[in-house]
């Protein structure tokens, strides 16, 4: 009968040649086709995620790129980038430093882990700066310090609000003290925009930790994170190994630390556009007269 007879092609998989290390040859599953989702663990068809990559079993924010954020966030076609071409030293002559940078460069197509320039979110006006991960774990070094002060000079002068979306793994080691510096000189750079008056809202994705938490990132006047964004300074585990205690399983969660008063609201990815427009809209210096007569 023909419906036994009928072979069916299967993929064979020689196990000789994968042991070989040989995967030239290999049946493979492109990486972007499926997502396991880190919050239940399910394997999830790309598409299914949406444009916003969000979960739709357990409503995990996936990590997205700077570019991705952009077009979720900002006004179409209002983008202007600025403070673009500033190059990384390799103060330490850290090995390989040079080599990766490059690299990731190319990957990305970013010139550094932080994005900035100008936008308008929901017909608001706003300078803007947003960590991509996927550049070094958006760690903070010279350049990512560099641009994001600037942003805040410009800002001051031209009288805008700052809004930084931050995702990072925290200072970049390759770059040693000058990474841990960039710390100090963007605060100095916060304070002398707040000193004018000005609003500074920050947006705390997955993962905000290290010398990023510890200055921009909780400096906002008004600060928000996705859900279940992982907000922290050290490691979960050096803490225990310091205090000698076993901490709460949803510890350095955002919904932990909005339960602790260190975050304002939780807001989710398709909200945030709408979130932000209205808080700037409250703030913005077309208002302040109206408030003064109220
Ligand atoms: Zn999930």
């Amino acid at each position: 009968m023909a419906l036994f007879n009928k072979k069916s092609k299967y993929i064979r998989i020689n196990p000789n040649r994968s042991r070989s290390g040989d995967k030239s040859t290999l049946p493979e599953v492109p990486d972007e086709l499926f997502a396991k989702c880190p919050g239940c663990k399910h394997t999830i068809y790309s598409k299914d995620l949406g444009v916003e990559k969000v979960c739709p079993f357990c409503a995990y924010n996936f990590r997205i790129s700077a570019m991705d954020r952009l077009s979720l966030v900002a006004d179409a076609d209002t983008f202007t980038e600025f403070f673009t071409g500033i190059d990384s030293e390799d103060p330490l002559n850290f090995p390989g430093y040079v080599e990766k940078l490059a690299a990731t460069k190319a990957k990305t197509g970013l010139d550094e882990a932080v994005l900035t320039g100008l936008a308008t979110i929901k017909g608001q006006k706003t300078a803007l700066a947003i960590m991509d991960s996927t550049f070094i774990m958006a760690s903070m070094g010279t350049v990512v310090g560099e641009k994001i002060t600037r942003l805040f000079e410009y800002a001051t002068d031209e009288k805008l609000p700052v809004v930084i979306f931050t995702a990072s793994g925290g200072a970049r080691m390759q770059e040693g003290i000058m990474s841990l510096m960039q710390m100090a000189k963007i605060s100095a750079a916060v304070k002398r925009h707040s000193n004018a008056g000005l609003l500074y809202l920050t947006i705390l994705t997955d993962p905000t930790t290290g010398g990023v938490t510890a200055s921009f990132a909780m400096l906002g006047d008004i600060i928000l994170a996705e859900p279940q964004t992982m907000i922290g300074f050290a490691g979960r585990r050096v803490i225990e190994q310091t205090v000698r205690e076993d901490l709460p399983e949803d510890f350095q969660k955002a919904e932990f630390l909005k339960a602790h008063g260190f975050v304002d609201k939780i807001v989710k990815r398709m909200e945030l556009p709408g979130v932000i427009g209205q808080i700037l809209k409250l703030h913005s210096q077309d208002n302040k007269g109206g408030h003064e007569h109220a």
